[in-house]
């Protein structure tokens, strides 16, 4: 039966490709790449967001979108999660210090429950200050117990770190979020960005969330930005936070560094 064949041979690579990601995590094996976050009212590069890049021996670039959820779903995800913390944050003490790292969390990585200690104690081995780390979490998070999490990220923000929520505006967004946490930055969804040239109702949604940011205190972060026409209309919005590919991909560490310190004038 052909059918049941590949399935077998879906599981089958399923299971391979857990190995070699168990393995690379082991061996310290996935890197990460930064992409600039520039501020609106400055020019200048405020931030970089730390992103996932794994290089598979034989298969070549695997995307961190299959191997994030394949990390959560393997029982890896804290491990390789703090790895990947460490190394931003070590990346980060040699950028200038206005300048912040932002960290991908998954919603995983607040069910184990020792995520704040472990972030405290990866900042103070690795003598970074608590304020030049901002952390992004996605709607998602809120499926499981959400009282637990904005509990953690209470805390997390009481030590100083910014909290941002991503991808805002699609899933499972609830505005009774902002009831009981205070984020510092709403990403706005990439689709609406796309989209914003060319419909009115993509525009309309990010003058509503820049308004909503506004009357909260929130900075608005719009990510994705590709065309010089899309960029106007953001800011036309009033987003305070550009990033795309407008501006620079995600690029390597050594590249960020560089890049940092010709940007910030040293
Ligand atoms: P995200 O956090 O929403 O990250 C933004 C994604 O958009 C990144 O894809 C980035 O490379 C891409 N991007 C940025 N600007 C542009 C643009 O102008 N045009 C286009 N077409 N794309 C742009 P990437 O690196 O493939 O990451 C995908 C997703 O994987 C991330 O979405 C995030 O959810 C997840 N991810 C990546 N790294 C990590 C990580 O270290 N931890 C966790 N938990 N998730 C991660
Ligand atoms: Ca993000
Ligand atoms: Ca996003
Ligand atoms: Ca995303």
């Amino acid at each position: 039966c052909f059918f049941n064949a590949g399935m077998d041979r879906a599981v089958r690579d399923r299971r391979t490709l857990e190995n070699d990601l168990r393995r690379a995590v082991e061996s310290d094996g996935i890197a990460l790449a930064y992409q600039p976050v520039l501020s609106v009212e400055t020019g200048q590069i405020t931030s970089a967001e730390a992103l996932a890049r794994w290089t598979h021996p034989s298969r070549g670039a695997i995307s961190p979108e299959t191997f994030i959820s394949l990390a959560e779903e393997s029982g890896l995800i804290d491990r390789l999660g703090d790895q990947l913390l460490r190394r931003a944050c070590t990346d980060a003490r040699d950028w200038p210090s206005h300048v912040r790292v932002a960290v991908n969390l998954s919603p995983l990585q607040f069910v184990s429950g020792g995520l704040v200690g472990r972030i405290r104690s990866v900042l103070e081995e690795v003598g970074l200050e608590a304020d030049r780390l901002q952390l992004e979490v996605t709607e998602g998070l809120m499926i499981r117990d959400v009282e637990r999490t904005f509990g953690q990220l209470e805390q997390l923000r009481g030590l100083g770190m910014q909290v941002l929520i991503d991808d805002f505006g699609v899933g499972y967004s609830s505005l009774s979020y902002f009831q009981r946490f205070s984020f510092d930055k709403v990403k706005i969804d990439k689709s609406f960005v796309d989209t914003i040239a060319t419909s009115h109702t993509s525009r309309a949604i990010v003058q509503s969330v820049v308004e909503l940011g506004r009357k909260l205190g929130m900075g608005v972060v719009a990510e994705g930005v590709e065309t010089e026409e899309q960029m106007r209309l953001l800011l036309e919005c009033g987003c305070t936070h550009l990033q795309g590919y407008l501006f620079s991909r995600p690029i390597a560490a050594d590249a960020i560094r560089h890049l940092l310190a010709r940007d910030s004038g040293s």
